[in-house]
């Protein structure tokens, strides 16, 4: 039995575990994040890539590991309008038109709070098709992409039937594990490129909780705020359970 992840861990906060992971999987733009992943989830993927080349699927690692200095940066970016806010339909909307609770609301929907990111746990990882990507596209990790008549509508197709109850990854941000997409149970956007090896991200939900999000979210050092941190803690159990308990998986 493994010893429970610590709050820095799961936190994006210490590299703790990680191990730096093979670098054919490595299909990164951005590379300012160290590559790694916990052993488990490494093994598992090369072994799903390997699947994936039988049917001419390049599976690459776009996003990875990200620290909470990364998420936060985003976070806190896109609430001073720096970058982006969008609203659950998707359209661009200026976060001074809304009031906090509103604000993040429309955060979640996009992005994960900075120390709750699945991101941070080198469990989870977004994939893309290398082999199918045009020369010089953009990747904006939108469902239309995954879709019939997308770039990777291979890959989303395959991920279909590859990915569901039982198998070695899961997508906590779509239609398996009995959810529905983008529904009350699971309020996040749509994910069909967001992959979750089940039998490390499972230890990392065991020693996740409302309370141990508290005591990140207030025990965070001077100049490493997270905007509308305040609104989380006055009532972390309602966060938690909807906008990332209902994301585990199982
Ligand atoms: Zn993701």
């Amino acid at each position: 039995m493994e010893s429970s992840w610590t709050p820095e861990e799961l936190a994006g906060r210490a590299i703790g575990r990680l191990v730096p992971a093979p670098s054919e999987l490595d299909g990164r733009d951005d590379r300012s994040e160290p590559f790694v992943l916990r052993p488990e989830a490494a093994e598992a993927l090369l072994a799903l890539r390997a699947e994936a080349a039988r049917e001419g699927i390049d599976l690459k690692v776009i996003s990875g590991y990200r620290s909470f200095a990364r998420q936060r940066s985003i976070w806190n970016r896109k609430v001073s309008g720096e970058l982006p806010l969008r609203n659950r339909a998707g359209e661009i909307v200026s976060p001074a038109d809304y009031a906090p609770a509103e604000l993040l609301e429309a955060l979640s929907v996009w992005s994960a709070l900075p120390g709750a990111s699945r991101h941070h746990w080198g469990t989870d990882v977004d994939v893309i098709d290398a082999a199918a990507r045009p020369a010089g596209y953009d990747v904006r990790l939108v469902p239309e992409e995954y879709a019939p008549g997308g770039p990777f509508a291979l890959l989303g197709a395959w991920l279909d039937s590859t990915v569901g109850d039982g198998t070695p990854f899961a997508r906590p941000y779509f239609a398996d594990e009995g959810k529905e997409r983008g529904s009350a149970a699971c309020p996040v956007a749509p994910e069909p490129w967001h992959l979750s090896c089940r039998s490390a991200a499972e230890e990392a939900q065991r020693a996740f909780s409302a309370e141990v999000l508290a005591g990140i979210l207030r025990s965070l050092p001077a100049g490493e705020e997270v905007a509308l941190a305040d609104r989380v803690l006055a009532d972390p159990e309602g966060y938690f359970d909807r906008w990332i308990r209902s994301a585990f998986v199982r």
